[in-house]
């Protein structure tokens, strides 16, 4: 199988005809080909992208962009098994996960598609004989760096809201993860998207999506991936003005003090870890537990993980392998040299037996108590391994949720409800749950990061606000 690039609604190969493998991360080998799209590639599309605004895509009404988006989402439903069998072959996630996702992308259209036609200007009371109005409007063309981890849930994170407030896209999606996002482009134009409303480019990050992030025709970028390559967006769109949301990844706390229920914690912090194998910018990667019960409650973390199983989507089990050869030997880096230097290891997972030995399979891992300042305890590993502490009251359970560089989300566990407002204060991050934790939550909440996590909000109708910008009018009248 060969996939292409979408270009103002066609379907076209990389200008210079080269093509990248796309590796199954349970074997190691190739399974299909996609366009090595680079500058010239990234050109064309961008300049598509102008020439939608600039036709029936920029006077559409919102209630028309929102049936688009909502068409969309019925048809994402309608091909969700094809989805969800398309994610896991290209990422190796269980098959439960990978319908959950494809279900979740089909909410982003449902959810902005609903709220197109509801985002309202205000009117400004000004001097006598003025009309002032401010009203809403597309940045224009927005760029798209999406990531692997979750590329479908991602691509309908950034999409469905830019589209909604009548942008025009290009999407680059990640070179080892991008056969949803193609499949959804697919389904757009079957929606009755416009061409060169949405155009795909796939190919390399130093190559189409610098090209894009640098590209002077846009006027917006997102991006979810490492904290290295959002300062290099970041540095690209400052040379040309262009605003940026970036979200950054995270080393989440779960914080649980002694009188938590912690018969109903437990399985949700196992869980927040081990989803997509602990590559998800939201997983609860450090278990920061009160002294007192310490002991107890990381004896019954460590049956869990004893039972976990890691295998492949069919096998549809707790874990899939990490996505790529250079993920799984940092992975595998990070548990190794932590049992050289003496981190007490409590549990590890287990493979399914006849896995490929090619595969890149991680055991999930335990560790605890990790030292606070090593490097489990403040490096986002993106795999699954959680680092257990132990902490002696509120204050020094305040002082260990912020002592990473990053601020995505936070989980407490306590039955006092004035502590769940001080923590809730405290706590320097994008979200915070109380006795649940949501994995970045559902499509309504808004999401992002403070610190090095990132900034700005994706999610909920924050991502509106985010996704246009505004212009005063004001009016004369004798
Ligand atoms: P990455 O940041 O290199 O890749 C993310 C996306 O950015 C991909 O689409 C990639 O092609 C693109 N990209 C790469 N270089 C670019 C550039 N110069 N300009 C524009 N786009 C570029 O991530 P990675 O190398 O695949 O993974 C490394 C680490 O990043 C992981 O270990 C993890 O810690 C983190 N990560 C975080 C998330 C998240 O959800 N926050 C997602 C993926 C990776």
């Amino acid at each position: 199988m060969h996939r292409q690039l979408l270009i103002e609604g066609r379907w076209v190969d990389a200008a210079a005809g080269e093509t990248i493998d796309v590796i199954d991360p349970c074997t190691a080998e190739p399974f299909c080909t996609i366009a090595r799209g680079r500058a010239e590639d990234v050109d064309r599309a961008v300049q598509a992208a102008q020439r939608a605004l600039d036709g029936p895509w920029g006077r559409m009404t919102a209630t028309e962009r929102g049936r688009i988006l909502q068409r969309l989402a019925q048809l994402i439903i309608a091909h969700g098994d094809e989805l969800a069998q398309l994610e896991a072959r290209d990422t190796g996630k269980p098959m439960a996960v990978a319908r959950a996702d494809a279900a979740a992308v089909a909410r982003y259209f449902e959810f902005y598609g609903g709220a197109a036609d509801k985002v309202h200007g205000q009117t400004i009371p000004y001097l006598n004989g003025y009309n002032v109005s401010v009203v809403r409007i597309p940045h224009g063309v927005t760029a798209h760096i999406i990531p692997w981890n979750y590329p479908a849930q991602m691509m309908g994170r950034t999409l469905a809201p830019a589209l909604a407030m009548g942008n025009a896209a290009v999407v680059k999606p990640s070179e080892d993860a991008c056969l949803t996002t193609l499949k959804l482009a697919e389904l757009a134009m079957e929606a009755g998207l416009p061409p060169g409303v949405l155009n795909i480019v796939t190919g390399y990050g130093a190559e189409a999506g610098a090209a894009l992030t640098a590209h002077p025709g846009i006027h917006f970028a997102t991006f979810t991936g490492s904290p290295e390559v959002g300062m290099q967006v970041q540095q690209a769109t400052a040379r040309n003005h262009v605003p940026c949301v970036l979200e950054l990844g995270g080393k989440s706390p779960q914080i649980v003090f002694d009188d938590a229920d912690l018969a109903k914690a437990a399985p949700i912090i196992v869980r927040a870890i081990v989803q997509n194998a602990g590559q998800t910018c939201s997983a609860g990667s450090r278990l920061l537990v009160q002294q007192g019960v310490y002991d107890r409650f990381v004896e019954t973390i460590a049956h869990h993980f004893s039972a976990l199983r890691v295998g492949t989507p069919e096998m549809d089990l707790d874990c899939g392998p990490m996505i790529n050869a250079k993920q799984h030997a940092r992975v595998r880096a990070f548990i190794a040299s932590a049992i050289e230097q003496g981190v007490p290891l409590l549990a590890e997972g287990k493979l399914a037996e006849g896995l490929s030995p090619n595969g890149y399979f991680v055991a999930p891992a335990l560790f605890g108590p990790v030292p606070r300042t090593h490097g489990l305890a403040c490096q986002e590993i993106f795999g699954p391994v959680l680092s257990a502490m132990p902490f002696t009251d509120e204050e020094d359970a305040v002082r260990l949720a912020n002592a990473t560089e990053y601020g995505l989300v936070a989980g407490v566990w306590t039955e006092n409800g004035s502590r769940q407002s001080r923590m809730a204060r405290r706590i320097a991050s994008g979200q915070v749950f109380i006795n649940c934790y949501g994995a970045g939550g559902g499509v309504e909440l808004p999401f992002g990061g403070v610190k090095k996590s990132g900034y700005g909000r994706e999610k909920g109708l924050l991502a509106l606000e985010e996704m246009s910008t505004t212009k005063t009018i004001v009016q004369h009248y004798e």
